[in-house]
């Protein structure tokens, strides 16, 4: 009996030394996680079989992507693009411009998918203005609600605070705002360069789907952009992540 309580406490010890390890890990690999730049890959509207033919290139790159969609219900779709490590965000049901709303439609259109999604087993913290439609007040009534609303126009830099409860913009990469290809692979490079300077940076790139249309980006172009920032050492996240570093 005595042996046995010694084994008992042999165990016990053993086992606060190896959760405490993994906790200690788990912390330093946080920390080290934030110090490291992010880029925030982001496809809006619903283009559900566009999306699901490229879940192999994004697992290729090891790209997480958040997908804003303009669902009224979590699907097929989202369960297993979450399931595959992507986050699914809300752009409204129905693709709706929220300045044009009363208060009574943002809360059908908008806040409403959170619970909805909720009861079909999606977490949605991430909101994208339809056209980059929105005022100062929506922000802040939207962010009573949601961690992350975002834009639609402009490459900008951002920290972990403005992911957690903040506005931020995006970087449409359509191929509509690129002539050739020099000038998309010249403004990636710059936007990465700038990235890579400013440590725990992060910053949002968005299109709609990976096809050669004007509001889609070209397949080629994107995996120059997957390549490029795998070159520098960047890493993509999904908004969630970065919400919850
Ligand atoms: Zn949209």
């Amino acid at each position: 009996m005595k042996n046995r309580s010694k084994l008992l406490l042999i165990i016990g010890c053993a086992v606060i030394v190896i959760a405490a390890a993994i906790l200690g890990g788990y912390k330093m690999y946080r920390v080290h996680e934030v110090k490291k730049c992010g880029i925030l890959l982001a496809f809006d509207d619903y283009n559900e079989q566009n999306w699901r033919d490229h879940f192999d290139l994004f697992e290729k790159y090891n790209v997480p992507v958040t997908f804003f969609v303009t669902l009224d219900e979590p699907n097929e779709f989202c369960l297993d693009a979450v399931k595959k490590g992507h986050e699914i965000g809300c752009h409204t049901i129905g693709h709706v411009n929220v300045t044009e709303l009363s208060d009574e439609e943002i809360k059908e259109y908008v806040i409403d998918p959170i619970e909805i999604f909720k009861e079909g087993g999606i977490e949605v913290s991430s909101f994208a203005y339809p056209y980059g439609a929105h005022t100062p007040e929506l922000d802040e009534l939207l962010l009573q609600h949601y961690k992350t609303v975002r834009g639609a126009y402009f490459y900008e830099l951002h920290n972990k605070a403005d992911l957690r409860h903040g506005y931020i913009d995006a970087y449409p990469i359509d191929n509509y705002y690129f002539e050739t290809d020099e000038e998309f692979q010249s403004s990636i490079d710059a936007i990465l360069q700038e990235l890579s300077e400013n440590e725990g940076a992060v910053t949002c790139m968005y299109s709609h789907a990976i096809d050669g249309g004007a509001w889609c980006v070209r397949e080629d172009r994107l995996e120059y952009l997957f390549q490029k920032a795998h070159e520098m050492g960047l890493e993509f996240y999904t908004f969630q992540q970065w919400q919850n570093f």
